[in-house]
């Protein structure tokens, strides 16, 4: 058996990476400021898209961009139940209802067919998840939601150097990542709002920090001139200088780090085709580049649970992740539910679904133990 454990996720944290923290330390100024702006800029280009606004995480991205929305009491959001809960809860506490959409049962993503009959005149907007890394079918998704005038926000917390018909999600329209230590890039905690929306742009970053006008933002103070008016009330979500320093380091490796993770992915799924019991997604047939944040199994037993079958691989000294249990299968939403959702394909995977350990700095040594502890734990009990 493996001697150490080995988490489903670890940041790649490199001299590089210490080096630009450390001089943002040593430098005087360490909330937002110059290197924020630096992120902002270096990851819209990226993206390929006209500007971003970094945030202390991405719910609190998710949290200022429904408000610039408007949404509020009597709307409704369509969300897939298929999501961190994060999305249907700042919905509700917007005083709005979120609408579960179903996925595809093998790349767990909504399309526009899901979604076309959920559409009331309530709805105001749809999130999509571009899942696990790989995205979600835009184009009819776009078609759907430019038809009925709806707002697009994309939830692209694992998408981070993926594409979409040759192009970077988030290049079009409006998408929010994540820097969440177990995402594609990490600021400790941090996210970003990309869009293409000049005027997006502008309320998120005032929504971000108390409301201030931008107008006041002194780049060589690096602060805003304490004359600064509040021209709408608003939140506290900017990023720290500490936190984007990291990040603009980590964009810096980014493709080196999205193909280390597809070399592994595929060594799992060489692997794993001899092990009819694990069955992985299935890439979507449209064209697209995969930033495999996730390597996502559906274990098929009927005599042997996900939950019970994770507890044998830890044994085994093997840790797994979630991602996710269906939001409305959550205590509060369950309780809270009229009528009883029925989204079959969401909740079969929310039963079968397990990730495996996929991170940049895991070795080809690493999967393979990865490999024989799966067997072991599917063929013998304990
Ligand atoms: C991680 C994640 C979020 C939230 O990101 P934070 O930065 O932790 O707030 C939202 N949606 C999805 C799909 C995620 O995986």
């Amino acid at each position: 058996m493996r001697k150490n454990f080995l988490p489903f996720s670890r940041p790649q944290i490199t001299e590089a990476d210490l080096a630009a923290v450390n001089a943002v330390l040593r430098s005087g100024w360490i909330t937002t400021g110059r290197e924020c702006l630096a992120l902002e800029e270096e990851a819209a280009a990226a993206i390929s898209t006209q500007g971003a606004v970094a945030v202390s995480s991405a719910t609190g991205g998710m949290h200022i961009a429904l408000s610039a929305l408007g949404i509020g009491p009597g709307d409704e959001v369509i969300t897939p139940s298929l999501t961190w809960v994060s999305t249907p809860n700042l919905i509700t506490l917007a005083g709005a209802r979120p609408v579960w959409a179903e996925v595809d049962r093998d790349n767990l993503m909504t399309t526009a067919e899901l979604v076309a009959p959920l559409i009331t005149e309530r709805t105001k907007a749809i999130i999509p998840v571009h899942f696990a890394g790989a995205p979600a079918n835009m184009d009819p998704l776009r078609a759907l939601a430019s038809k009925h005038k709806l707002f697009l926000l994309e939830d692209a917390a694992h998408a981070l150097g993926a594409a979409y018909q040759g192009r970077p999600i988030g290049a079009e329209g409006t998408a929010i990542f994540s820097f969440h230590p177990i995402k594609n890039i990490t600021t400790g905690e941090g996210g970003l709002i990309s869009s293409d929306n000049p005027e997006l742009l502008e309320r998120l970053r005032r929504l971000r920090f108390h409301g201030l006008g931008q107008d006041a933002f002194d780049r060589e103070q690096q602060g805003r001139r304490p004359q600064a008016q509040v021209l709408e009330p608003g939140y506290k979500y900017n990023l720290t200088d500490m936190a984007a320093a990291l990040g603009r380091s980590q964009l810096a490796r980014l493709q080196d780090m999205n193909a280390r993770r597809a070399r592994l992915a595929g060594l799992y799924l060489e692997r794993l085709a001899g092990i009819p019991e694990l069955r992985p997604l299935t890439p979507p047939p449209w064209t697209h580049t995969h930033a495999w944040h996730l390597f996502i199994v559906r274990l098929l037993r009927d005599d042997l649970g996900r939950d019970e079958f994770m507890e044998r691989l830890k044994q085994r000294n093997i840790g797994t992740g979630l991602h996710f249990l269906a939001a409305h299968t959550h205590t509060w939403y369950r309780q809270k539910e009229k009528t009883h959702t029925r989204l079959p394909d969401t909740e079969w995977n929310s039963q079968r679904i397990l990730s495996l350990p996929l991170f940049p700095d895991m070795t080809e040594d690493d999967l393979n133990d990865v490999i024989t502890a799966i067997k072991d734990a599917l063929t013998r009990k304990k």
